[in-house]
């Protein structure tokens, strides 16, 4: 109650903008999960630039949410601003190709080791276009995704286990399509289920991200990723790794970090430094089978691509970020901070001897308040809200901003070790609160 004050007199004109935008949007917010924040309304913010943001209020936070990994690169940098004016001054959409998608097929493909590329508006459409691709080559009906995964509001893939049935997310607004029918669901980290239920025949392909990222980050463990490989293989299965959270592996994302072998790969967020745009690329034999009959008008291809797909703004923004951030040298500034973040909330637990755990993966790391859980169900069970909120809402009313998802940090090259000590600190001085 007593940070419920505090963040209340810090954004007086937050909860003005707040008010007013009861009245004209839904929830007084454009996009539902913003009604996620902690706090009785979210801040509205005036500027992002580089890991700083400032709200109405004026008041400026280190960002480690980052956009939920959207501006992975930090805000506002200079190199993407510059190339999407000059874009925008030279018309934004046109419905036809230009030099900028032939380099971004390039880079795609030099990066994660896929030959062919097509381009997308967001990862939900990007894996949508890819179940329906993977349907088309299989024949199969069915799409396999892991227990309590993300991957955007794609209808098959908001399902989780209940026991052995497959059954909607919980929370999902209903009534959606039948997931016991479109959906196979697996416990992550388990091989013997994976291999028991593509042995049933009827899957077309598994969407996954090779470490789960949207219920705190839970890792594979040894040979895990190896094993799916296989069994994918051995079953005609194909395999797709969604990366677009776990870009933050490294400039391949976990399947170049980790050499794995996707036969499709999704990538979206981050890639086009926060304007909105994705891709994915497939292997040269799922080239093959697709793009002779797509040339040949043997494949409608209603159903992948849109209108503004691939239009020229979002193909200089992707460029931009490729080419001039987001590479080799940018994590190499990165990581290191999210390094000493994990060391810093490590000390932290074990101090306070707290039963608790920082995981980390590439630039990205999280705190969880139990130990390391091995699957999605067992993630979904250990999250205590209640607790998380504490968390955000104290570090949010010290300029610390965490994602409002399981208190996830991200960091940029624009971050200093100052931004991860001054974390510690305060999530520190949580812990004493809490514990005192
Ligand atoms: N895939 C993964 C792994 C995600 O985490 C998300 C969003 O968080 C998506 C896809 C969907 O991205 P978008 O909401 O930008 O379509």
């Amino acid at each position: 109650a007593a940070e419920e004050t505090t963040f209340r007199e810090l954004h007086p004109r937050s909860a003005e903008l707040a008010a007013r935008a009861h009245g004209s949007l839904l929830a007084g917010v454009p996009m539902p999960w913003m009604t996620r924040w902690p706090g009785a309304f979210p801040v509205f913010v005036d500027h992002a630039e580089g890991a700083r943001l400032v709200d109405v209020d004026g008041v400026s936070y280190v960002d480690l949410c980052l956009g939920d990994t959207g501006a992975m690169t930090g805000h506002a940098l200079p190199q993407i601003t510059e190339a999407i004016t000059a874009r925008a001054g030279r018309g934004v959409t046109t419905m036809l190709p230009g030099e900028d998608a032939v380099w971004v097929g390039e880079e795609l493909a030099r990066r994660f080791g896929l030959p062919a590329w097509q381009l997308a508006m967001s990862a939900t459409d990007a894996n949508r276009f890819v179940l329906r691709f993977a349907r088309h080559l299989t024949g199969r009906p069915r799409v396999a995704v892991m227990d309590w995964c993300y991957h955007g509001t794609v209808d098959e893939s908001l399902a989780v286990l209940d026991g052995d049935r497959v059954v909607p997310r919980p929370g999902a607004l209903g009534p959606q399509v039948d997931v016991a029918v479109t959906t196979a669901v697996v416990p992550f980290n388990d091989l013997d289920a994976l291999d028991r239920r593509l042995a049933q025949g009827d899957v077309a392909c598994l969407l996954m991200e090779p470490a789960l990222t949207n219920i705190g980050i839970v890792l594979p463990e040894e040979g895990y990723l190896a094993g799916v490989r296989e069994i994918t293989r051995r079953h005609g299965v194909l395999l797709i790794n969604d990366e677009t959270h776990t870009m933050c592996a490294g400039p391949g994302g976990a399947t170049r970090a980790w050499d794995l072998e996707p036969d499709l790969i999704v990538v979206g967020k981050a890639i086009a430094g926060g304007i909105p745009a994705a891709a994915y690329g497939m292997t040269a034999e799922i080239a093959a089978r697709l793009a002779g009959p797509m040339l040949g008008h043997e494949i409608d291809v209603a159903g992948v691509g849109g209108t503004l797909t691939g239009n020229p703004l979002a193909t200089a923004a992707i460029r931009a970020t490729l080419s001039s951030c987001l590479r080799e040298e940018d994590f190499a500034g990165a990581v290191p901070l999210a390094e000493r973040f994990t060391a810093g909330v490590a000390g932290v637990i074990e101090a306070a001897g707290l039963p608790w755990h920082v995981q980390r993966l590439g630039c990205r790391a999280e705190y969880w308040f139990c130990p390391p859980p091995r699957d999605g169900a067992a993630a979904a069970s250990a999250v205590d809200e209640e607790i998380e909120a504490f968390f955000h809402l104290w570090a949010l009313n010290r300029g610390v901003l965490l994602t409002p998802f399981h208190n996830m940090a991200l960091f940029s090259p624009a971050h200093t070790e100052a931004d991860v000590d001054r974390h510690t600190e305060v999530f520190a001085g949580a812990v004493e609160a809490l514990t005192a």
